[in-house]
């Protein structure tokens, strides 16, 4: 199957066989291995065999694939484990954290105790600014 790929893309390199990886799951369309610096052992990377930069550059023809891949994996990732939760995140653009620019998934296994802390919530100091940015949203989905 042809796929598209970015010469400079480590990910592509890794779909292309060309960097080791340990795998976990292939399809036509997906791959996923195991994070080399893991937050905890088995976490895992699921993702799109293609190049694309991020989320909002996936065809949403591939959510069906992907969807699919999360699951078996993530169920794979828990049972391997014996973890009790489990997270997705999933970067975008370096401000979030992203360092490689090949939209991937990942499958973090959790276990009660774990300390590990995801995000500080805050809250709106205007009431009305939630209301206009969902209503900001909206108009840009229209
Ligand atoms: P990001 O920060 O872009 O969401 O996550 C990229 C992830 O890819 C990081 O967690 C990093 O440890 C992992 N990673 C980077 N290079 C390699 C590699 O060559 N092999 C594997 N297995 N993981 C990698
Ligand atoms: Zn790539």
């Amino acid at each position: 199957m042809m796929t598209t790929r970015d010469p400079d893309c480590i990910f592509c390199k890794i779909v292309a066989g060309e960097i080791p990886c340990a795998k976990v799951y292939e399809t036509g369309t997906c791959l996923a291995f195991l994070d080399i610096a893991p937050v905890s052992a088995g976490h895992a990377l699921v993702l799109p065999k293609d190049h694309h930069p991020t989320l909002m550059d996936v065809p949403a023809s591939l959510g069906g694939d992907l969807l699919e891949a999360l699951g078996k994996v993530g169920r794979a990732v828990m049972e391997a484990t014996g973890a009790e939760g489990l997270n997705l995140f999933q970067n975008n653009y370096e401000a979030a954290g992203q360092l490689v620019h090949h939209a991937h998934f990942h499958l973090v296994p959790r276990f009660s105790g774990d300390g590990l802390r995801l995000w500080t919530q805050s809250s709106y100091d205007d009431p009305d600014e939630m209301q206009r940015l969902a209503k900001k949203m909206a108009d840009l989905l229209k």
